[in-house]
């Protein structure tokens, strides 16, 4: 009994001893794993430098691959696509009519009572559905039946409101937020899928023809006037409400950009010549890609691991879908290379995709001076608990980091267009360029909005900057896609 109770007695000391040491070795660790972590996050932060000489840099190579990409098919990896509008809205329109909006997590159905010139948009609704995951890598007729089905519900309520006309039949505007090949303004073949979506059979399809079928499938009675993508319908919707709009920029899930152009600068365009002497340009610039781009190894690993390896580059840089991933890659590896989240490495943070960009917003954007967001929202998503004040704070640098690069490159994007328009030098004549913005990313994530816009502001330079103003439209895609069925009604001569 004594025996066994020195022998306790013994083991306790020798136990408090080697804890002391270890006590000891942790914090000398801990001071090491500091430093380290301090240089891991200063060298990442050198890597997605962009100061202003590479962002010009950056700019002009878009020019160089805009001027490319209208001279042929093919030319760059700008597509460059001709919309086949070359009659933007001029608030004539009028009508009842339906716009359906397809191209990234969630799917809308509108309709769209529009009064003419002194009347405008009188009245609109919507109902909004978002896209089952299943259905995005199913087939092609799985999800036109499932959006058939959800317009076909969106119609039958309507005799509460409206009457449609006998004999006339519905017409939609499609915003179809995908790349690609317009061959008229209402039939175009799919080039590829972007933002998740992997359906193979639909690729290469005239996705109005597809949706046609799926809408006599279901007993809709509806014809697609205008195929347009997001940022041509918010270029379009932009311009209805003002004549100074000559360029729309999505930042959402993914990011896109278009703007109008002079018919004869594009060598490309073989019909006839427009009466406006005007095409509108959806760019696709999410695939734009140059060397002058500020890539880590977190951004290469992201792309293998992708669906579309290769693919949108630049939309990987600056979209909603990638920032937070890339946030996340960063947050593993420090927790693999200097134990950032203790001796083990927290399992959800291996998860793709777990930490979404509205997460990453609020925590950049965490303003309580525990900063009781950040703490939050890796307990929640992450599962990590009990991190330090000192921690959360390199959280949110790594988010400022992220999301800076992302704002300046759109910035640069902008830029690059503005020049090729010309509109990147004052003519002090008080013109104006109202560029269209829309998109979750830039309508939610305020410090990555702010940062985009002055960036903007300083390549311009104090001369120029007071001419270009940004507007949000809300939604602009929606009402725009119905002013172009509007404008490509089959009724028209009736009506006007
Ligand atoms: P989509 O691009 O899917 O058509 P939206 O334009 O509404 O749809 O954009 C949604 C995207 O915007 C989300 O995928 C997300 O990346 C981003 N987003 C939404 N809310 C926020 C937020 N609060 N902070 C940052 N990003 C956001
Ligand atoms: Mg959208």
């Amino acid at each position: 009994m004594g025996k066994v109770a020195v022998g306790v007695a013994v083991i306790g000391t020798a136990a408090v001893v080697a804890t002391a040491a270890l006590l000891v070795r942790q914090r000398m660790r801990s001071s090491g794993r500091w430093a380290r972590t301090r240089a891991l996050v200063k060298e990442f932060e050198e890597k997605c430098g962009t100061p202003e000489a590479k962002l010009k840099q950056i700019a002009d190579a878009m020019t160089v691959e805009m001027h490319a990409g209208l001279a042929s098919e093919g030319g760059s990896k700008l597509k460059m696509l001709i919309s086949f509008v070359d009659n933007l809205p001029t608030g004539d329109e009028e009508g009842v009519f339906y716009a359906l909006d397809l191209g990234g997590s969630n799917f809308r159905v509108l309709r769209v009572e529009l009064g003419g010139r002194k009347r405008g948009v009188v009245h609109q609704e919507f109902a909004e559905a978002s896209i089952p995951p299943a259905l995005m890598s199913a087939s092609s007729d799985a999800l036109f039946d499932y959006i058939a089905e959800k317009l076909a519900e969106f119609v039958a309520d309507e005799e509460r409101i409206y009457e449609q006309p006998s004999g006339k039949e519905r017409e939609l505007g499609f915003t179809f937020s995908f790349p690609v090949m317009q061959n008229s303004i209402n039939s175009g073949t799919l080039i590829r899928w972007t933002k998740g979506f992997s359906i193979d059979d639909a690729v290469g399809q005239d996705v109005v023809a597809e949706l046609t079928k799926a809408l006599k499938r279901k007993g809709v009675d509806m014809r697609v006037a205008a195929l347009i993508n997001d940022t041509i319908g918010t270029l379009a919707g932009g311009r209805h409400s003002d004549p100074d709009v000559t360029m729309a920029v999505i930042l959402g899930t993914g990011s896109n950009a278009a703007y109008v152009e002079r018919a004869q600068a594009i060598p490309k365009w073989h019909g006839p010549l427009p009466k406006s002497g005007e095409m509108a340009i959806n760019m696709e610039w999410g695939n734009f890609r140059s060397s002058h781009l500020p890539l880590t190894e977190y951004d290469y690993a992201m792309d293998t691991e992708s669906l579309n390896p290769g693919e949108q580059i630049f939309e990987k840089l600056i979209s909603g879908m990638y920032l937070g991933e890339i946030l996340r890659r960063v947050l593993l590896s420090l927790a693999e290379e200097v134990w950032f989240f203790g001796d083990e490495i927290p399992a959800k943070l291996k998860i793709p995709y777990i930490l979404r960009t509205p997460e990453m917003s609020a925590m950049h954007q965490d303003i309580s001076s525990d900063l009781k967001v950040v703490d939050e929202k890796l307990k929640s998503i992450l599962e990590i608990s009990h991190t330090s004040l000192k921690k959360r704070r390199v959280v949110i640098e790594l988010c400022n980091i992220i999301a800076t690069r992302g704002a300046r490159l759109a910035a640069a994007g902008i830029l690059g267009v503005l020049k090729k328009t010309g509109k990147d030098t004052g003519k002090g004549n008080g013109e104006k360029t109202m560029i269209a913005m829309d998109g979750g990313l830039y309508e939610h994530y305020t410090e990555y909005r702010k940062c985009l816009e002055n960036t903007v502001f300083e390549l311009l330079g104090d001369t120029t900057k007071s001419s270009v103003v940004f507007e949000h439209f809300n939604d602009g895609s929606g009402i725009g896609a119905a002013l172009l069925a509007a404008s490509h009604s089959l009724y028209l001569e009736e009506t006007s």
